[in-house]
């Protein structure tokens, strides 16, 4: 068996493409565009490169963004006191806070004090809480994206069996919620579930989470799963991307050229043979995470700046 991959770019273009329209209905219909903010704290070179491809999608989509930065030296008081600036501006429609923080800042309070109607990530209390409930809420960016590639593939979602590994407050946790809500049987793993293979192999669809590079191994899927892979980690140890795609893959000639690869949770060789249907690592959940947190932007603006019974979804 050889999976069908699933084209998370091509998903994530549709979306833009929505958001796009919408973006410019909203400007018609209140004069108004809407405008996203990241606050980058630190010199994390992953995070500058997360933060520039979110700015860089909200301009493709005719959306305003600013990058607001602070020093990994910023205290707790300054990057709140930032992020009640961005609350209190009116021209301000969504906020986000990219994560991990530098080392000696606690991200709790500083999620907390974004504005709910501001907060574009949906890690909110009160917006997690809200999705909990079933009421109109951003969902969180990355397992919204989920939802999208198995929903615009036509692979169903009710009554299916869903496995989870990882179960972080970004991830694993919220997307146990919106399959829930969608009506499959779903199982949470961790660190701590003993046999995790005998728990994976009955996934209908098998969705890795865990930060661990080719973790999942092909004799953990059930043939015929559908198997997204959450993953993204950047290996730089060739003779580890060698082992993973053989020698002499286009993939091991690319990581030669680059110096590094980037790998999911999944070991994409040896699912492509068991499973019916894969995410590919890249080009798979990253881009609609960027394309939901898109909507979710134009969403806020919406809801801030038109009235109640002109709003759209
Ligand atoms: P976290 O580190 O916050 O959570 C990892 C989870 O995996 C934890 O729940 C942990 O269990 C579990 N885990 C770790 N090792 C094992 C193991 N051996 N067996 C079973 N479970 C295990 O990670 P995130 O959720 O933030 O990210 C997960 C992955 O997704 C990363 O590769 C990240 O880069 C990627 N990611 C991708 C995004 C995208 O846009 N595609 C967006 C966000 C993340 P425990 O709770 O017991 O410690």
């Amino acid at each position: 068996m050889s999976a069908n991959l699933l084209d998370g770019k091509a998903v994530a273009r549709a979306i833009r493409g929505e958001v796009a329209l919408g973006v410019e209905a909203l400007r018609r219909r209140a004069a108004a565009t809407p405008k996203l903010v990241a606050v980058l704290v630190g010199d994390d070179p992953a995070s500058a490169v997360y933060v520039r491809n979110k700015i860089a999608a909200c301009a493709e989509v005719g959306i305003r963004s600013e990058e607001a930065r602070l020093p990994a030296s910023a205290t707790q008081q300054q990057v709140q006191s930032l992020v009640a600036r961005l609350n209190a501006d009116p021209d301000v429609d969504g906020i986000l806070v990219q994560l991990p923080l530098p080392s000696g800042l606690d991200r709790i309070p500083v999620l907390l004090s974004i504005d709910p109607l501001k907060d574009v990530d949906g890690l909110h209390p009160t917006n997690a809480g809200r999705t909990m409930m079933r009421v109109d809420a951003p969902a969180p960016c990355t397992p919204a994206g989920v939802i999208e590639i198995l929903d615009r593939s036509g692979l169903p979602i009710a009554g299916q069996r869903a496995v989870i590994i990882g179960r972080s407050e970004i991830v694993g946790r919220p997307l146990s919620i919106l399959l829930l809500h969608r009506d499959a049987t779903v199982t949470v793993c961790h660190s701590k579930t003993p046999d995790l293979a005998s728990v994976t192999r009955q996934a209908d669809i098998l969705i890795a989470a865990m930060g661990r590079p080719a973790f999942v191994r092909g004799e953990q899927i059930r043939p015929g799963a559908v198997v997204i892979d959450v993953g993204i980690n950047r290996v730089d140890d060739l003779e580890r991307v060698a082992e993973i795609f053989g020698p002499g893959s286009p993939r091991l000639q690319a990581a030669r050229e680059r110096g590094y690869a980037l790998i999911g949770d999944v070991h994409p060789v040896e699912a492509a043979q068991r499973a019916a249907y894969l995410t590919p690592v890249p080009g798979g959940i990253g881009p609609l995470t960027i394309a939901c947190l898109l909507r979710n932007t134009l969403r806020a603006a919406e809801k801030r700046r038109t009235p109640a019974p002109l709003r759209t979804g």
